[in-house]
């Protein structure tokens, strides 16, 4: 045993320090050869038929909005209790987050109350699959159809996800993945979104580039060929360096997911007899990507700052998004106005959760925990 457990650590292995070389000498290392091989594996992966490969998770979530055409004076509905990400990139498009409350079980956004948060600005919903658990997708469709808004799912945590048996990436009008180091897989920085729309990949590949006519590989393979700027784009495309990672970690994602349920099965059964320690619940009928254990305790805080002492590396996901300072001030948000979030972020904490954790790292945390609860 070691006395120290990380809040994470990625598992880079010799596969991945050979293909970034092979990669690196190859005489490619922009949005290439690699980036297609992994775009394709990616969506067999998700089940979508597109993906566009982008230098983050924020970048998709982004391109998406700008894809969609939602600009200012619309609203976008999201969740409160998510990376900033979420909603900065509606602010990106000069459109308004509108925050929904959350369902105290699942964290997820509450969708019995997405519907009083409409109003006719309303363009697209961002739904957050919380610590990887799915939305009930179900519903949010059914809201989504009836007043015809966007679906833009965030899927930074939910890689592995399904819902009622359906890969999470076939929901929606995008789906929009993260492969920052915490995340399921990594490229170090990168993103991707995942689409059934052909014509809005088309879109998407336009926007990641400048909003050029072809993409760099398409303009020097064979031959120099003209191009132009077609619409305002951005410069958000995924590398062949970031794609030749990714591709080595894909085809471990099923084994590692395993060995986070494995981890999972074994703090559920330590902490259910914790009485001051609430952990996650997981729905019937979702296989939830299990991304972060997340519980909810007295006194975060000190909690926190004991376990640091007792060499374990916590997180937290997250601090209500509309009580910070920006959010506050440009919309008046004050506390008491989404309860459930506002709960949440002052007393959530997530707990190591990672492959390249031993069976002693978690009985460590384990015992850490107690530890700390029971005095
Ligand atoms: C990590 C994360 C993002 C942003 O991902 P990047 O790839 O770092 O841009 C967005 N949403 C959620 C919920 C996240 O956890």
């Amino acid at each position: 045993m070691n006395g120290q457990v990380a809040f994470h650590r990625s598992i880079i292995g010799e596969e991945e320090i050979e293909a970034v070389t092979a990669t690196l000498t190859s005489g490619w290392l922009t949005t290439g050869p690699k980036v297609a091989k992994f775009e394709a594996d990616f969506a067999h992966y998700a089940g979508a038929e597109y993906a566009v490969g982008v230098t983050s998770c924020t970048e998709a979530l982004f391109l998406s909005l700008v894809a969609l055409g939602i600009g200012p004076g619309k609203e976008v509905i999201t969740t409160p209790v998510t990376w900033c990400s979420t909603a900065n990139v509606i602010e990106m498009v000069g459109a308004t987050p509108v925050f929904v409350d959350i369902d105290p079980k699942t964290r997820n956004i509450d969708t019995t109350k997405i519907e009083a948060a409409m109003s006719p600005q309303t363009r697209a919903i961002i739904p957050v699959h919380y610590a990887g658990q799915p939305c009930h997708m179900d519903e949010i469709e059914a809201l989504a159809s009836n007043a015809d808004l966007r679906i833009v799912n965030d899927c930074a945590h939910a890689l592995e996800a399904n819902y009622q048996g359906r890969s999470l990436g076939t929901y929606g009008d995008t789906c929009c993945y993260s492969f920052y180091p915490i995340k399921n897989i990594t490229t170090a920085e990168g993103g991707m979104i995942c689409t059934d729309d052909e014509e809005l990949a088309k879109e998407l590949r336009v926007l990641r580039l400048h909003g050029l006519s072809l993409d760099a590989y398409q303009r020097y393979s064979g031959g120099y060929k003209h191009f132009e700027v077609v619409r305002l784009g951005y410069k958000c495309n995924m590398s062949d360096l970031q794609a030749a990672i990714g591709l080595c970690q894909l085809r471990r994602v099923d084994q590692w997911w395993e060995r986070r349920r494995e981890i999972v099965a074994r703090y559920d059964a330590a902490f259910g007899s914790l009485p001051t320690i609430t952990a996650l619940v997981v729905e019937e009928h979702v296989k939830s990507a299990l991304h972060l254990y997340p519980v909810l305790v007295p006194e975060r805080d000190r909690v926190m700052e004991q376990l640091k002492t007792r060499g374990v590396g916590t997180g937290v996901h997250f601090t209500a998004l509309h009580l910070h300072k920006y959010y506050r001030e440009k919309y008046g948000y004050h506390t008491g106005q989404l309860p459930v979030a506002e709960s949440v972020g002052a007393h959530t904490l997530s707990l190591p959760l990672y492959p390249a954790m031993s069976d002693e790292d978690v009985a460590y945390v384990i015992e850490q925990i107690q530890g700390v609860l029971l005095t």
